[in-house]
């Protein structure tokens, strides 16, 4: 740190140092979440809070996931830059931002039409054009591009979704992290492709909003939320 850094660049290099403590130690994941503003994911009233180390809300009952997941999911794909990822849950966009930095290519699943398309303008503004976001039900994966190198799945989920073990690569080394548990308790793991096998690490517990399965109707995206909302206890 130096005297002359700009507030904006003071606190990226404080989350660093903190997600660095906590674990995250992929210089790669750390330059990419250096690189993507994650003020322009978050509501404008939250921007000057977008580079603490918290969840924060989005609208529609949906929150960013609080950058040291964000790090430590990532750093668990061990993406080189020429993997084909799906992500479910696209939510405000950020977590796809981060994988198209590190990875060829990006699916993104969302349930919530609302949040999809407006995930999908800001990844345009953005310039990120290795990233397609579509709306549907996650839980059933993206066949039209399967079979992917590593899949994300960024909400809560009972179990592990058939589908997503179908679409992930057969190939050594093909990767899936995934929070499992119900709405109070999840732990997040990665499912690794090694010698035929699926290896199961446990990498710890975590909170996400629940992946809800089946398709998405009116009215259950809780509209009357806005965006901006405080973030929950
Ligand atoms: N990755 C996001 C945060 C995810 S929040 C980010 O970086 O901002 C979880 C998201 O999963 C929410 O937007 C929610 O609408 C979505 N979701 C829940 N169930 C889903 C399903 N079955 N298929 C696709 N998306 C789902």
């Amino acid at each position: 740190m130096t005297a002359s850094d700009s507030p904006r660049t003071r606190h990226i290099k404080e989350l660093l140092r903190e997600l660095h403590r906590h674990g995250v130690r992929d210089q790669r994941v750390l330059l990419a979440i250096a690189k993507v503003p994650r003020e322009r994911f978050v509501p404008p009233e939250l921007r000057e809070r977008a580079w603490e180390n918290r969840p924060l809300p989005i609208g529609a009952g949906q929150t960013i996931s609080q950058p040291l997941i964000v790090g430590l999911m990532t750093q668990a794909l061990q993406l080189d830059g020429d993997e084909r990822v799906l992500e479910i849950g696209t939510g405000s966009g950020y977590q796809a931002a981060i994988l198209a930095e590190l990875a060829a290519s990006v699916t993104s699943i969302e349930r919530d039409p609302t949040l999809a398309h407006s995930a999908a303008e800001r990844l345009r503004r953005l310039g990120y054009r290795n990233v397609e976001v579509h709306v549907g039900d996650g839980s059933k994966g993206w066949p039209a591009g399967a079979p992917y190198d590593r899949i994300i799945v960024t909400a809560a989920a009972t179990r592990v979704p058939p589908a997503l073990l179908e679409q992930l690569s057969p190939a050594e080394g093909a990767r899936l992290v995934i929070p499992i548990g119900d709405s109070e308790h999840q732990q997040l793991y990665l499912f690794e492709r090694r010698g035929g096998r699926l290896r199961r690490t446990d990498l710890g517990a975590v909170r996400f909003v629940p992946l809800v399965e089946g398709e998405a109707s009116p009215g259950d995206g809780k509209e009357g939320d806005a965006p901006g909302s405080p973030p929950a206890p």
